[in-house]
C-alpha cells in the first residue's frame, strides 16, 4: 500500500475543501490533511505538519498563493505546490508557474488532481534523488585525493575542484573568469605537449589520454602532475565537455630518480672492476697457454664466458639508465651493415655451442648510423634467440634492403611469445609471464633498449611469433635517417 501522503491544504471554502478530499478519495490517493487560510496557520504547519505537498487556492481573505510560494522559497523548501483555483488567465498560470507552482488545477475540473498530485510528488522524487547523486558526486570530488577540472570544448576551464586548487595552488575562480586558455600555469618545456595533448580531445580524435607534465604553482614551485582526461560527447558524437583529473606525482617522480641514479650510480661502479678482472684474466689465459696448463687455461675460459656476460649485463643497465636520463649519446658514422651482422654473428657463434647462428646477408647497404649502439641490437636479439629457443639448434638471421633502408630479421623456433604480449615486449622491465617462462633469467630491458636505439636510428622493431614454433623480430633501419622520414610503423 502506498504511504499516507501529508497534505497541506490553503483554503477558505470548506465545501471546496471537501470537494478536493472526495476527489482525492476517488484517486485512491491515501492522504492526511491540514487545512489552513491564514498565513500564521501556514508558517506553522510547514515547521509542525510537514507536508509532502501543498494544495493551495489563490485567493484567501488575508492571504495567497504568490505569498504562500514566496514564504517556501524563503524557508528554502522544495515542497510540491498546486494550485487550486476557481478561475485562471493564461498570463497568471505562466506567471504561477514561473514563482514556483508545480502545476494548477481549476476546480471545475478537479478530476485531474489524483494525477497531478502524484505526477508532481515524483518529479519531486526525481529531483531529490538527482539533487542527492550531485551532492554525493560533488563531495567524492572535493574530497578524493584528485584535483577535477573541467574544460569546455574550446579547451576553456569551466570548473576546478578544491582539491585541483590545492595542488596547483592557482585560484580556480580567476583561471575560470579570465576566459581563456592560455597554459600559463603550466610549465614552458612542457606547453606544447600539454597543448597537443588537449587538442587532440578537442578534436574528438581521442575519448580518453593522459598525461605526465610539469606545473608552475601559485607561488613558482615547480610540480609533476598527472592528467587523465576524457571527453564527453553530445548525442551527435560532438565534444561537449572535457574532464580531467590531476594528481601530484612530484614524489613519485622524485624517487624514479632516485632509483634511476641508484641503477646509474651501481652500474657505473660496477664496471670499473669488472672490466679490470677481464684485463687480467684476459692475461692469465695468455700466461697459461704460453705454460701449457691446459685444464686450468680452460677454467680460466669458461670464467672468462661468465666475466663476459657479467659485462653485457651492466652495458645493458647503463645503456638503460642513459635512455631514461636522456644521456645516451649517438656517434654516428656511414658503415656497412651487413659486414656489421656478420661480425655479431660470429662473435655470437662463440659464444653458443648450442646454435649454429646462420646469416642469410641480402644486398648489402651503408647505413648511416652508431654502429656499436646497433650491434648492441643484434646481440640483444640473437642472444634472446638462443636463450628462448633451448629445445632447438639453429638461428637464422637476414637482411634484405627494403623501403630506403635495410630489414634485419632475427628467426629462432623456440618456445614463441603469445599473441597479447607480442606489443609489450619492448616495453621495459616487460617479461611474457606464464608457465615455462620463470625459468628464463633476464631483466626485461634488452628489447627496450633494442628498440630506443632502433627509433632513434628513424626505424622501427616488430615481432611475429608462434606459440611453440619460434619468433622472428624485425628492426626496419633507413639508409640515413637524416634524410628520410619513416613511412610506416611496423606489423608489415
Ligand atoms: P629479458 O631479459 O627478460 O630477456 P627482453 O627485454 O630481452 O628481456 O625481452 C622481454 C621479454 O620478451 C622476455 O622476458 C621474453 O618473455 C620475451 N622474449 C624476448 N625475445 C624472445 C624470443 N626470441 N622468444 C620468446 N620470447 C622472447
Amino acid at each position: 500500500m502506498n504511504p499516507t501522503i501529508k497534505v497541506l491544504h490553503l483554503e477558505d471554502n470548506p465545501s471546496d475543501a471537501e470537494l478536493i478530499d472526495y476527489e482525492l478519495r476517488k484517486g485512491d490517493i491515501p492522504f492526511e490533511k491540514q487545512l489552513v487560510e491564514s498565513r500564521e496557520d501556514y508558517e506553522e504547519m510547514l515547521n509542525k505538519f510537514n507536508p509532502d505537498i501543498i494544495l493551495s487556492d489563490h485567493s484567501l481573505p488575508s492571504f495567497n498563493s504568490f505569498k504562500a510560494l514566496e514564504i517556501l522559497r524563503d524557508k528554502k523548501l522544495t515542497i510540491p505546490f498546486i494550485l487550486v483555483t476557481a478561475t485562471v488567465s493564461e498570463e497568471f498560470a505562466v506567471d504561477i508557474m514561473k514563482r514556483g507552482a508545480d502545476d494548477y488545477i481549476l476546480k471545475d475540473r478537479l478530476q485531474r488532481l489524483p494525477s497531478a498530485v502524484m505526477n508532481s510528488l515524483e518529479k519531486h522524487r526525481l529531483e531529490k534523488d538527482k539533487q542527492a547523486a550531485n551532492e554525493r558526486l560533488a563531495f567524492h570530488l572535493e574530497n578524493a585525493p584528485l584535483g577535477f577540472i573541467e574544460l569546455d570544448n574550446l579547451g576553456i576551464i569551466k570548473s576546478w575542484s578544491k582539491r585541483a586548487e590545492e595542488i596547483l595552488g592557482w585560484d580556480g575562480k580567476a583561471l575560470i573568469q579570465s576566459q581563456e586558455n592560455n597554459f600559463s600555469q603550466v610549465y614552458e618545456e612542457d606547453r606544447p605537449l600539454a597543448k597537443k595533448v588537449l587538442e587532440q580531445l578537442i578534436s574528438g580524435e581521442v575519448e580518453r589520454n593522459k598525461v605526465q607534465c610539469r606545473h608552475v604553482t601559485g607561488n613558482g614551485k615547480v610540480i609533476w602532475c598527472e592528467w587523465f582526461n576524457s571527453v564527453l560527447k553530445d548525442e551527435n558524437g560532438k565534444v561537449k565537455t572535457i574532464m580531467s583529473l590531476i594528481q601530484d606525482i612530484t614524489e613519485q617522480k622524485l624517487m624514479e630518480k632516485q632509483k634511476d641514479n641508484f641503477l646509474s650510480v651501481a652500474s657505473h661502479e660496477l664496471k670499473t672492476p669488472v672490466t679490470t678482472i677481464k684485463a687480467y684474466g684476459q692475461l692469465a689465459e695468455e700466461l697459461l697457454e704460453k705454460k701449457g696448463d691446459n685444464d686450468t687455461l680452460d677454467i680460466m675460459k669458461r670464467m672468462g664466458v661468465q666475466v663476459n656476460r657479467l659485462t653485457g649485463l651492466i652495458g645493458s643497465l647503463l645503456d638503460f639508465t642513459k635512455i631514461r636520463n636522456g644521456q645516451l649519446v649517438y656517434d654516428e658514422a656511414p658503415f656497412d651493415f651487413n659486414d656489421l651482422v656478420q661480425e655479431m654473428v660470429v662473435d655470437m657463434q662463440k659464444t653458443s655451442h648450442t646454435h649454429e647462428i646462420k646469416n642469410n646477408p641480402g644486398p648489402g647497404t651503408t647505413v648511416f648510423g652508431d654502429r656499436d649502439k646497433l650491434s648492441q641490437v643484434l646481440i640483444n636479439l640473437i642472444s634472446n634467440a638462443i636463450k628462448y629457443s633451448p629445445e632447438s639448434d639453429r638461428i637464422v638471421i637476414s637482411t634484405r634492403t627494403s623501403r630506403m633502408g635495410i630489414e634485419l630479421s632475427v628467426r629462432d623456433f623456440g618456445i614463441g611469445i603469445p599473441a597479447e604480449d607480442l606489443q609489450n615486449v619492448f616495453k621495459q622491465f616487460y617479461r611474457v609471464s606464464g608457465e615455462g617462462q620463470s625459468t628464463f633469467p633476464g631483466m626485461g630491458i634488452g628489447l627496450y633498449i633494442c628498440s630506443e636505439v632502433v627509433t632513434r636510428h628513424g626505424g622501427n622493431i616488430w615481432v611475429e611469433s608462434n606459440i611453440g614454433k619460434g619468433s622472428t623480430f624485425y628492426a626496419w633501419i633507413p639508409s640515413d635517417h637524416r634524410s628520410t622520414i619513416a613511412m610506416h610503423g611496423g606489423n608489415q
